[in-house]
């Protein structure tokens, strides 16, 4: 975060949105201001706000975007950068969890994911990606046990 944006924020804390607009998606804090207010929201209506809440990641930031200006991929890239546990999870899981905010960033999460290598990830905590049958209800399951056990198990 360069030394340029913070003093142009403290000079003008209600022009967050500006500063995002030059600056690509970024955190809550890199915008120079504690928090964005309902009334900037309301204001610039191109604002995004991805904020995912899953197991396992604590105290998420927050990641603000312009919709039509920012690209969603450096978006997604943004929000693994600086809430890395998201990549604590299979890739599948992954899809699913920027799918819960909008099909954009899952598409746009599938754009970048091999630049994370989630799937070596998969194989150090010696999980198969190629599925099998639990043992717990008999189903086939496509993907991991784990996500299995998590999602679809109905033992
Ligand atoms: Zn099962």
């Amino acid at each position: 975060m360069g030394s340029t944006h913070t003093s142009m924020a403290a000079r003008q804390p209600l022009d967050a949105y500006g500063v995002l607009l030059s600056h690509g998606p970024s955190t809550t804090s890199e915008l120079g201001v504690t928090s964005i207010g309902t009334e900037t929201r309301r204001d610039n209506p191109e604002l995004g706000r991805l904020h995912l809440r899953a197991r396992g990641m604590n105290s998420p930031k927050t990641v603000w975007y312009a919709e039509d200006r920012h690209d969603p991929r450096d978006v997604v890239r943004k929000y693994v950068d600086v809430n890395p546990g998201v990549l604590d999870r299979p890739h599948r899981a992954i899809v699913q969890l920027f799918g819960d905010h909008s099909d954009m960033l899952a598409w746009a999460w599938g754009e970048v994911a091999d630049e994370y290598d989630v799937e070596r990830l998969e194989h150090e905590h010696g999980e198969t990606e190629h599925g099998g049958t639990c043992g717990l209800c008999g189903e086939d399951y496509e993907y991991t046990l784990p996500d299995h056990l998590e999602k679809d198990c109905e033992a």
